[in-house]
């Protein structure tokens, strides 16, 4: 898709510098960070010349996510120099722009102006990047909308937001303004029990697919609840790095958002 989307030129100059594409989700908690992290993770595995932004001003999780706690990009000529990662994606995340622990109070223009320092950053060889949004609607995704208008977005929804109408919002936003939706990623959807293997559904599963086809859109997979994903993100081992049934769903949503 992302090749489509940038062969489907009218004539006019190709826009430079690398594909954007839009994490979004309705609201906050629902794994959209551990999502976006994954993608980029599978997206590098495969290839894919990919970088990974940081956008989510409230709690900017993929330094933690990614094992890059701590680090401060370097600038050169006013531009940031991302920050490299043992996982072949270099990032920038509002985290890295401030001091650990220090709770930002990001006003509009802030906010817009620290996403397009990390977007307009020195991104080398990247033709891809990644962005983690903040949840919902709010000055961050309309700056990325208007400023930089992403090739495409994944929305990210637990099995009954979707269907709750969070996500459908976050969904108009992008589909207004021209955003191609590549699709909807559902994740906790059902529990793995770690200790027997039994799956169940505390969040029931299958509503996201289904309000999506409802809604026209693409369905791209679907991520359980496992206790190995919180603990493996939490110690910055994204699991789309490792082996196994996560890693491999992972490696199928990042083809088709790069197809
Ligand atoms: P968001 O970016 O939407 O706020 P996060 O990606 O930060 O959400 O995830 C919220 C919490 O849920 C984190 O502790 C994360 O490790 C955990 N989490 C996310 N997806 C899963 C999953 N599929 N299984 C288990 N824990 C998950």
């Amino acid at each position: 898709r992302i090749a489509q989307m940038a062969e489907r030129g009218d004539g006019s100059p190709p826009k430079r510098g690398p594909r954007i594409i839009a994490v979004g989700s309705g609201k906050g908690g629902v794994g959209k960070s551990t999502v976006s992290a994954n993608i980029a993770v599978a997206l590098a595995r495969m290839g894919v010349k990919v970088g990974l932004v940081d956008a989510d001003i409230y709690g900017p999780s993929q330094p933690r996510l990614m094992a890059s706690e701590g680090e401060r990009p370097q600038a050169k000529d006013k531009k940031l120099i991302p920050v490299g990662t043992r996982y072949g994606v270099p990032m920038l995340s509002m985290g890295h722009l401030a001091e650990p622990g220090q709770a930002i109070a990001w006003r509009g223009p802030m906010a817009g102006n620290a996403l397009a320092q990390l977007i307009d950053a020195e991104w080398g060889d990247v033709d891809t990047l990644v962005v983690d949004l903040p949840p919902g609607t709010g000055d961050v995704q309309l700056t990325m909308i208007q400023r930089f208008k992403p090739d495409g977005a994944v929305i990210v929804s637990t099995p009954q937001d979707l269907a709750l109408m969070d996500a459908t919002r976050a969904i108009g936003l992008f589909d207004k303004a021209g955003v191609p939706v590549i699709g909807v990623v559902e994740n906790m959807a059902g529990y793995v029990c770690p200790h027997c293997g039994e799956e169940s559904d505390p969040f029931g599963s299958g509503g996201a697919e289904a309000a999506a086809k409802t809604m026209g859109y693409d369905f791209l997979g679907r991520i359980p609840l496992t206790i190995d994903i919180r603990t493996d993100s939490d110690a910055g081992r994204p699991p789309a790095a490792g082996e196994g049934p996560v890693a491999d769903r992972f490696a199928d949503i990042a083809r088709q958002v790069a197809e």
